[in-house]
């Protein structure tokens, strides 16, 4: 089965076809760092890390670029109001510099303790201004920009498909344009490309705004507008048309309308096939808001007992395209979720290749089970990302395992859908899940012959200290199993 994607741009679901037969060129939007990301943030790049896995399931090789944005996203998205960053850097009295830093650390940090793979290219929006001015300066030769009090901007009445992308009623903005944002601009829709430094503000971060980007003599410092970062970054690494854009629904209306606006009036060529967007997660059935103090950090979650693989579980339980809710019992449930499909990892070091006759094949067909289940996993992925239906189709091949002694389970069909939910979903399955010690295998054994032999006070014995060990005993009808307690 071919990967389905649903594509905002044609708002429909579609088989994806790259350009290229191997390699998907992938640009995913990343976080302003200005603070530690909640976990309705985080939830984005565990969505895009399962859109990379599914890629690599389906043969393609990936090619990723992520921003890191540390400059030039305002507090109001219509181009005004102070730089996050700054903001960040006055809250904790540290330049924009240290505080970005700081954020980004945190957040490549975070990624690492998800387990989400890590995009070939992370790139500062302060590490290509080069490249954003020379994108502002083809913008400027080809008639899109004109210069105001406080920037250089793009007139959007030039790229006539303007309001297409996110079906915007323009005229409708026009009549309801606040004045107060800026009067200069000739469409309320118009964005900075580059903004000049207020002249009564001394900015950590700002460059030489080149003189022949400049109408007048004055000399202006500057720095980039927020879309500018993301088309100038996409552009020049993975090329003029990529194969897939990814970010939140928040971007729609204007972030990605911008920068499908600049990019394709710089270029003349379609800038991205296919747009994915991820919905958002509430908490507790609110939106996520300062004001409400609920938007929970990985640190939160650590700090309440809970291991971050449990919440990338808590993700994997939505679709991407619907609105999740986070709860500490939803993350609860996840959490058992988990520890449940760790003791059936654990099966396979008490399961063999060659496999007990019993009969009735009873063997051989856990062994079909096992590998259907790993091709129904990508068959799933590859209907727009279903990891609902993933975690339905594990479910059930692990509960047909329940109760069977070990002797009839296939290790190797086991060891290829464990590796298939860790290739896929990142939970690390294996990792997380060593065998016992050749002494405990000892005491499960002289366990079963003290049993035999009706011991019951030494039998009860042996299963407490496993038990203060970490290891649970479960006897079924002709075998013992052990698991993680
Ligand atoms: P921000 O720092 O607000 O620019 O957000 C960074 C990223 O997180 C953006 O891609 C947003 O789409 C995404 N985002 C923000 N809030 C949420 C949420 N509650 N759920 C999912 N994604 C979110
Ligand atoms: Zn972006």
């Amino acid at each position: 089965m071919t990967l389905k994607l649903h594509n905002t741009l044609t708002k429909t679901t579609e088989d994806f076809t790259p350009l290229s037969d191997q390699k998907v060129t992938l640009y995913t939007c990343g976080p302003t760092v200005y603070n530690y990301l909640h976990v309705g943030n985080w939830a984005a790049y565990i969505y895009w890390d399962t859109l990379v896995r599914t890629l690599l399931a389906n043969g393609y090789s990936v090619e990723r670029v992520m921003n890191i944005t540390d400059v030039g996203h305002l507090v109001s998205d219509e181009d005004a109001g102070e730089d996050k960053v700054q903001t960040g850097a006055k809250r904790e009295g540290k330049t924009a510099w240290e505080i970005a830093e700081f954020y980004s650390k945190n957040f490549i940090d975070g990624m690492e303790k998800l387990g989400l793979i890590a995009p070939e290219f992370v790139t500062k929006a302060t590490d290509f201004i080069h490249e954003q001015l020379e994108l502002v300066r083809n913008l400027k030769n080809k008639g899109f920009t004109y210069q105001i009090d406080d920037g250089i901007y793009f007139d959007t009445s030039k790229f006539p498909t303007y309001a297409n992308f996110a079906g915007l009623d323009l005229a409708a903005q026009k009549a309801g344009a606040r004045v107060e944002f800026n009067d200069q601009k000739r469409q309320p829709s118009d964005f900075a490309l580059w903004k000049f430094s207020p002249p009564d503000e001394q900015r950590d971060m700002e460059w030489n705004t080149p003189a022949d980007l400049l109408e007048g003599d004055a000399p202006h410092k500057g720095f980039p507008g927020w879309h500018l970062e993301c088309s100038a970054m996409a552009m020049s690494i993975l090329g003029e048309t990529i194969d897939i854009h990814a970010g939140g629904i928040d971007h729609i209306p204007v972030h990605h309308t911008n920068e499908i606006a600049q990019s394709e009036s710089a270029s003349g060529k379609k800038f991205a096939n296919v747009w994915i967007h991820n919905n958002h997660l509430k908490v507790n059935g609110t939106k996520i808001s300062k004001s409400l103090d609920n938007g929970y950090t990985l640190d939160d979650l650590e700090q309440k007992g809970f291991n971050l693989l449990d919440y990338r579980m808590f993700i994997l339980q939505g679709h991407y395209s619907n609105e999740g809710n986070f709860t500490f019992d939803n993350l609860e449930a996840a959490k058992n979720r988990l520890k449940n499909w760790r003791n059936f990892a654990a099966l396979r070091h008490q399961t063999h290749d060659t496999l007990v006759d019993d009969g009735d094949k009873t063997g051989t067909d856990k062994t079909v089970l096992l590998l259907a289940a790993s091709q129904a996993i990508v068959e799933a992925l590859n209907d727009n990302l279903d990891t609902p239906a993933v975690l339905a189709i594990v479910d059930d091949a692990f509960s047909k395992l329940e109760n069977l002694t070990t002797d009839v389970i296939h290790q190797h069909g086991l060891n290829q859908l464990i590796d298939t939910i860790d290739e896929t979903l990142g939970l690390q399955l294996k990792q997380t899940t060593p065998d016992i010690l050749d002494t405990q295998k000892q005491m499960i054994l002289e366990r079963q012959l003290v049993r035999h032999n009706k011991n019951w006070v030494r039998s009860d014995e042996i299963r407490d200290e496993l038990l203060a060990n970490g290891i649970a005993l479960k006897d079924t009808s002709g075998s013992t199993i052990w698991q993680y307690a």
